[in-house]
């Protein structure tokens, strides 16, 4: 049997995977988590001979975050070559390899090993065609990687489209593995119709937002709030008044509900 009747076969016996994870907050979505992607579909790859391991591996780009806490948050972004092999073929007639991006962050030390798992995951799915649809890592490395790689040698399409969130401003610009008219396609996707620049869709979508209403004088306000000496985060604004009056308030209506509790 070839290698591609084996990836036929696991592709058979998986079948459709469904979405296991829930990424919380406004933008809530759901996603293919890797663990299940891995466990799935690794044993399946077992059963049939199929052996994958990595043969390359290049760090695209590290970045050092502060936290909203002020831990240091490292991300990792990684690009590794796969090598999927027949265990039962006699010699490596034909190996075929796989190129995925892996992104992770982590305050401690695991960023490089979540990155590595994410792009063992993305390996899979792509060797079996499987798509991961709303994941948010796999585009957003994969632009980034290709825009640091190629910026110098794309044309500025367009110096009208710039991201939408208050004060960035940055233009969306199309990379070697994106037009823009499919960065502009994934980003109303996944951030809710919103134009943002690959920074922004990340927050976006690890639930940070920049609006909020107020659920008493109907006001809108953010992407920061001013409260006493303390600046918050809308996303921070929001947990610590959800927290405190079950609900989501400017900081007006939050010191006279104060008041009027105390009353
Ligand atoms: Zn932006
Ligand atoms: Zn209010």
């Amino acid at each position: 049997m070839s290698v591609a009747s084996k990836v036929r076969a696991v592709m058979k016996k998986v079948g459709y995977l469904t979405k296991d994870g829930h990424m919380q907050g406004a933008g809530n979505y759901r996603y293919l988590s890797a663990e299940k992607a891995v466990g799935e579909l690794q044993p399946a790859f077992t059963a049939e001979g199929l052996v994958i391991m990595p043969v390359g591996m290049e760090i695209v780009e590290t970045r050092e975050d502060t936290t909203k806490s002020g831990n240091v948050m490292h991300n990792v972004r990684i690009r590794v070559v796969y090598r999927l092999i027949d265990a039962d073929e006699q010699k490596d007639s034909q190996p075929q390899e796989i190129m995925a991006f892996g992104e992770g962050s982590d305050t401690g030390d695991k960023a490089l090993a979540k990155a590595m798992t994410n792009a063992y995951k993305y390996a899979l799915l792509q060797t079996c065609m499987i798509s991961s649809g709303d994941d948010p890592d796999h585009t957003a490395s994969q632009e980034a990687t290709a825009s640091e790689t190629h910026s110098r040698a794309l044309p500025a399409q367009s110096d009208s489209l710039r991201c939408e969130w208050p004060d960035c401003g940055k233009p969306i610009k199309a990379t070697a593995t994106f037009s823009l008219e499919k960065i502009v396609e994934l980003s109303r996707k996944k951030c809710d119709g919103h134009v943002l620049c690959f920074d922004h869709r990340r927050d976006y979508q690890a639930g940070e937002r920049w609006e909020a209403t107020c659920e008493q004088c109907e006001k809108t306000f953010g992407p920061t709030v001013k409260a006493g000496e303390k600046t918050y985060l809308l996303s921070e604004w929001i947990a610590k008044c959800s927290a405190e009056l079950g609900g989501v308030f400017c900081a007006a209506c939050v010191v006279e509900l104060k008041k009027k509790a105390a009353a």
